[in-house]
């Protein structure tokens, strides 16, 4: 009898929690989830997002992005996603096949409305540039398509992603005019800015430096002797007092032209990977402060 009374106690307490479990359930659903291919994107995403959307990066910090190669372990983290945010503009140029293997997971490529800058030399010279997100300016236009992105694939939340992008592009503005400020004490005559990778185009375009690299993208070859005998060149004949080099590459062909041309060598940009959270670039927005505070002090001998 008494095993009766509780069992049906039980289901009197089932039949009571149940409508509360249907009425609880709404504000209890799963937040989107979405993958994005690097770290710099990830990051932006993530403060579109804010407690709305898991943001997760595809390859981890430092990873060299151009050349990746996919694991099947990230082809299973890309299936469960909800939402691929890449970069485009033959960033990514492993990203076309991978994303054939996936079904049915939307993807988005955040460079969508940006004038490219054309690649000038190489094996790549006339396609696009694809370090669109290191001009500021182009990164409101990324913050734009991200937010689009996140309230056409979850609508509920629309209101608090378009409050999120545009606080954060605030911040970006912000930071666009303190680079502007910091960049602008380079002499008028040494403004050029020499590194590895030729990523540097859109950032120089919009603080009026002139771009010298060693070779004009990570996916063409490295540090040949031929593309290092051309940049010694122009360091000596433009007198470039600072030479730099990039977080995702081998900063050996450049620190060979240190030494040739009695340049100095100024350290480490970040351009293709945010750091991790030690580093000097574990934001976006970090990575843009710690680039100008890098190449200042370089210009200007302090480091
Ligand atoms: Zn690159």
């Amino acid at each position: 009898m008494r095993r009766h009374q509780i069992l049906s106690a039980l289901l009197l307490l089932v039949a009571f929690l149940l409508p509360w479990r249907l009425v609880a359930e709404p504000s209890a659903q799963p937040r989107l989830r979405v993958l994005a291919t690097f770290t710099i994107l990830a990051d932006m995403a993530r403060n579109v997002a804010g407690e709305h959307a898991d943001v997760d990066s595809l390859t981890p910090p430092g990873a060299e992005i151009h050349g990746y190669e996919p694991t099947p372990q990230d082809l299973v983290r890309a299936s469960r996603a909800q939402l691929i945010l890449w970069n485009g503009l033959n960033l990514e140029v492993w990203f076309e096949k991978f994303f054939a293997d996936l079904r049915g997971v939307p993807s988005v490529a955040l460079t969508e409305g940006i004038e490219p800058i054309l690649i000038g030399s190489g094996s790549y010279a006339g396609k696009p540039d694809p370090h669109a997100w290191m001009s500021p300016r182009n990164a409101l236009v990324y913050v734009e398509n991200i937010r689009a992105a996140l309230a056409r694939h979850d609508p509920r939340n629309a209101e608090a992603y378009a409050a999120n992008a545009a606080a954060y592009s605030e911040k970006i503005r912000a930071v666009d005019a303190r680079l502007r400020e910091q960049l602008a004490r380079i002499p008028e005559d040494r403004r050029f800015l020499v590194t590895s990778e030729g990523a540097f185009a859109y950032l120089c375009r919009d603080y009026d430096l002139r771009p010298l690299y060693l070779w004009p993208i990570n996916a063409d070859s490295q540090g040949t002797p031929r593309q290092v005998r051309a940049v010694i060149d122009a360091v000596r004949a433009h007198r470039v007092p600072v030479v730099f080099s990039e977080s995702t590459v081998s900063p050996r062909p450049m620190r060979q032209v240190a030494r040739e041309t009695g340049a100095r060598y100024g350290g480490v940009l970040h351009v293709d990977s945010l750091t991790n959270a030690r580093g000097p670039a574990p934001t976006y927005l970090a990575l843009l402060e710690s680039n100008a505070r890098t190449i200042l002090n370089g210009f200007l001998g302090t480091n």
